[in-house]
């Protein structure tokens, strides 16, 4: 066996990359962990990231501190959901009711360095930054043996190893190359999304630091705003993916004519920069690959893929990584053949993640597709946005705290909420009067 082969080669060094690797240290494995791109790697890949507790649990397992990924300013303690021109309502985190009750914005160079940089210092891992994997080498049989890539100074190298991973994105080159069939797709329902960062964003309302903010138009139009760093924000726009424009001039215009369709949020950008390029993220498909094969796993999105309107993919990707990390070992070191470590592994990973996927999906429709009329906008919706119980649930949905599967997408139109609902209206439409007179 040459210096050149190894137990596990990586494709990817970002979250499903370096979490994998990390996961799988102290296993005395030989890893080699590649990215085309250098870190801290500027553009970042296209994202618009928040992150729930049940995220920063798993990068407490993989020994982070929140400071070592998230900047000042980023933590979030209130999302904010605005039906523009009808009413707003306000969620605290507090009532997930978890030990931990907060989410955090990410600046995704930040966290992303924060992850390579940890994996790339593990004993037993080489890393290569720069380099860019062209072909995955098979033999006679089928059987994947390596790969071939090329170094930033255009020098290609050849590598071997036992398990070569695909943990490439959901463009996956790895996907392509080894034939992994797509096993599932939901696509009736697709959005796109621009987004850009901004500096000096004025806050919610002084009330309202650091919340994100949902601003749906209900025409079918979305702008959420997410703090990533003291007064910074990301700011993305979601649209039906065939109202999407893209080419030439088409982003950045369609861009600033999608954020004037919130005219509060408008109001907060008065002195506001834009500080990058606008990116667009065209048609976001929503489905999964097959996760093995004949000495190759894929994992992350490049597995499986969705809409981020949820924000999941970050927590999938190290939940995945997780899971085919204890695959590998057993594997490796307990003697399990790789063929029955991939078949568990694919399980283990579809039951951990479908149910949300599931849920994402019919969101999406919900959120993005239907257009709710006035009438229950004003009366209903808005009485279920404002009850506790259902902010704790919604909450408690979005950090996997409940089952997923358990969360009724249709908003619980119960007779207490309607109670509630009716008898607050009427408390402050006294109110008002009292004040007028
Ligand atoms: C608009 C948008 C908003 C999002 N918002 C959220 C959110 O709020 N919360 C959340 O949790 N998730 C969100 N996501 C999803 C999240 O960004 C992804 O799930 C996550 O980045 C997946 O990580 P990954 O490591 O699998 O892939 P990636 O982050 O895509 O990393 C893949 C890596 O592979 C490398 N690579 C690719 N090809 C090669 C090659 N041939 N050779 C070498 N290296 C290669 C790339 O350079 C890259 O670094 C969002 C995604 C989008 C598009």
């Amino acid at each position: 066996m040459t210096t050149n082969h190894y137990d596990v080669i990586i494709i990817g060094g970002r979250c499903a990359g370096s979490s994998l690797t990390l996961w799988l240290a102290d296993q005395k494995l030989k890893i080699l962990l590649i990215d085309r791109a250098t870190f801290p790697s500027l553009p970042n890949v296209p994202s618009s990231p928040f992150i729930y507790p049940c995220t920063l649990r798993l990068m407490d397992e993989l020994g982070f501190k929140e400071s070592d990924y998230t900047l000042p300013g980023s933590k979030i303690e209130r999302f904010i959901i605005e039906f523009v021109n009808y009413f707003h309502a306000e969620m605290p985190t507090s009532r997930m009711l978890l030990d931990r009750n907060y989410c955090y914005g990410l600046d995704r160079n930040v966290f992303d360095y924060a992850l390579w940089q940890r994996a790339t210092s593990v004993a037993g891992v080489t890393a290569y930054e720069g380099f860019s994997v062209t072909e995955i080498t098979k033999d006679a049989a089928g059987n994947v043996q390596g790969i071939v890539g090329k170094t930033v100074d255009g020098k290609t190298e050849q590598y071997t190893a036992d398990l070569v991973v695909g943990a490439d994105g959901r463009f996956s080159f790895a996907a392509r190359q080894l034939g992994a069939k797509i096993v599932e797709e939901r696509n009736d329902h697709t959005t796109a999304t621009y987004h850009a960062e901004w500096e000096n964003v004025e806050d919610y309302s002084p009330q309202s630091p650091n919340a994100v903010s949902l601003y749906n138009t209900n025409q079918n139009f979305a702008v959420l705003v997410i703090p990533i760093a003291t007064r910074k924000y990301i700011i993305s726009t979601y649209m039906k993916s065939e109202a999407a424009h893209f080419g030439a001039q088409g982003v950045e215009k369609a861009y600033e004519e999608g954020l004037k369709r919130a005219p509060q949020l408008m109001k907060r950008l008065q002195n506001a920069k834009r500080v990058t390029d606008v990116v667009g993220v065209r048609p976001i498909e929503n489905g999964y690959r097959e996760a093995y094969g004949a000495n190759w796993a894929l994992v992350g999105d490049a597995v499986h893929y969705k809409d981020p309107f949820d924000g999941q993919g970050i927590y999938d990707a190290l939940l995945e990584t997780k899971i085919l990390a204890q695959c590998i070992v057993e594997w490796k070191q307990r003697g399990l053949s790789w063929t029955d470590a991939g078949a568990k592994y694919q399980q283990q990973m579809m039951d951990a993640t479908h149910p949300m996927f599931v849920q994402t999906v019919k969101r999406v429709q919900q959120a993005i597709y239907t257009k709710v009329p006035g009438f229950a906008l004003k009366t209903i919706v808005r009485w279920v946005l404002h009850d506790p119980d259902y902010q704790t649930e919604y909450l408690q949905y979005l950090s996997r705290a409940i089952p997923p599967a358990d969360y009724r997408i249709e908003p619980p139109i119960s007779p207490k909420i309607i109670m509630n609902g009716m008898m607050g209206d009427l408390r402050h439409w006294f109110k008002r009067q009292s004040t007028s007179n």
